[in-house]
């Protein structure tokens, strides 16, 4: 016997990964510069010099057995210390790397972090903003919760206070924030971050129990224009952070990343306790060596993540140009547009018919925009510029 929940969701691709798929099928016919292929997060650009260094260095030098043996199960001491003393001196953090639990990337953050902050009864409540990362509906599901959707505002994407005032009930017990957003490309700013704090301040007074706030950074350091990045265990004291080394300094295929426990939580001992349990239980434990002693090497690098703010400007202003209405981004690497219809699945379809692969927002859990991911090359983008072009002209 199988299970058949699991048959079903091993069967059912996301819409992300369809596209990528159905791109491959299109390069096949079309050639690998005949197809503009927008569908999926995967970062382009190379990671830096130093991590190849470190690699080799590593390689070289350390003991075998050290290296690529079991380190502990949430991940070795001195990398989780120098984790915390990185914080701690970038965002003027108060951090211990006795909380920091280290994971195979943010996805598995996301599915230990949701296990351990629920009950697993079924009738605990997540609450997320729509739109947002389809996997978390996920993970949140295997954590036996329910996930609640916030709207946010139409104009910005930020949240819409008053349908989060509603959405947050008795049963609420974590709410998950991510940003630089995917797939909106929205960054919350310092205002925006103290008021979804205030509002879960007084929900917590309210329901007189812990509501926790992870915050989900894989994109924390794809910021553009000058802004900083309000760190959460500031502003909120039961906050989590769930971290990647995925994307701004791609090593998305290394599978790496952390759990941040705020040891400002309440009960901050026992929380992280639940998060070694949880790892434990979902045989997320001891994350790679190898990639885990590369972390104090690397904190504070990224790849050229100039290339990005480049390649989004070109396409805010080209799209622009032609009529669409992009959103202006402000961080991760996702430019989110309105469809030319209300039906973003038929305008995603009829978009591959120029070779052009947009994810349809409702993947995202919102109807009527396309996400498109434009950590690709420049050259891509400008040659899919008039094939945006004929799509345009197509619905005019
Ligand atoms: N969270 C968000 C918002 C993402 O966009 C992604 C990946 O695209 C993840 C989590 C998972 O990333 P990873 O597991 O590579 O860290």
């Amino acid at each position: 016997m199988i299970n058949n929940e699991m048959k079903h969701l091993g069967e059912e691709r996301s819409a992300i990964i369809e596209l990528f798929e159905k791109g491959k099928i299109l390069k096949e016919k079309y050639g690998d510069d005949g197809v503009y292929d927008f569908s999926i997060g995967n970062p382009n650009i190379p990671c830096p010099d130093i991590i190849n260094e470190t690699l080799v260095k590593l390689i070289n030098d350390t003991n075998p057995t050290i290296l690529h043996g079991y380190t502990s199960i949430q991940g070795d001491k001195n990398v989780r210390d120098s984790i915390s003393a990185y914080l701690d001196k970038t965002y003027n953090a108060n951090t211990k790397g006795e909380l920091i639990y280290i994971t195979v990337g943010t996805a598995a953050g996301l599915a230990v972090s949701l296990k351990a902050l629920t009950s697993g009864s079924g009738a605990d409540e997540v609450l997320v903003f729509s739109p947002y990362f389809p996997e978390y509906a996920v993970f949140i599901h295997n954590a036996n919760a329910k996930i609640v959707c916030a709207n946010t505002n139409e104009s910005d994407f930020k949240p819409d206070f008053t349908d989060l005032e509603n959405k947050i009930t008795k049963d609420t017990h974590v709410v998950i924030i991510n940003s630089p957003n995917n797939p909106t490309g929205v960054l919350y700013d310092e205002i925006t971050i103290k008021n979804v704090c205030a509002l879960l301040e007084n929900k917590q007074k309210k329901y007189g129990h812990p509501i926790y706030l992870i915050s989900d950074e894989p994109y924390r350091e794809l910021i553009y224009n000058g802004a900083t990045y309000p760190f959460i265990t500031n502003y909120y004291d039961n906050s989590i952070v769930t971290y990647s080394f995925s994307k701004s300094i791609s090593l998305a295929g290394e599978r790496i990343g952390y759990i941040l426990v705020n040891p400002k939580c309440e009960n901050a001992k026992d929380v992280y306790a639940a998060i070694c349990g949880a790892g434990r239980s979902l045989g997320y434990v001891c994350a790679p060596s190898l990639f885990q002693y590369l972390i104090p090497h690397i904190l504070g690098h990224t790849s050229d993540i100039s290339i990005y703010d480049k390649n989004a400007k070109l396409l805010y202003k080209e799209l622009s140009n032609i009529g669409f209405k992009p959103l202006k981004p402000d961080g991760a690497f996702y430019l989110f547009v309105k469809a030319l219809e209300d039906d973003d699945e038929a305008f995603s379809k009829r978009a591959t018919n120029y070779n052009l692969l947009l994810v349809p927002s409702t993947s995202f859990g919102i109807k009527g925009y396309v996400r498109i991911a434009y950590c690709v090359s420049e050259k891509m983008i400008l040659d899919s510029i008039p094939r945006f072009k004929e799509l345009y002209d197509s619905y005019h």
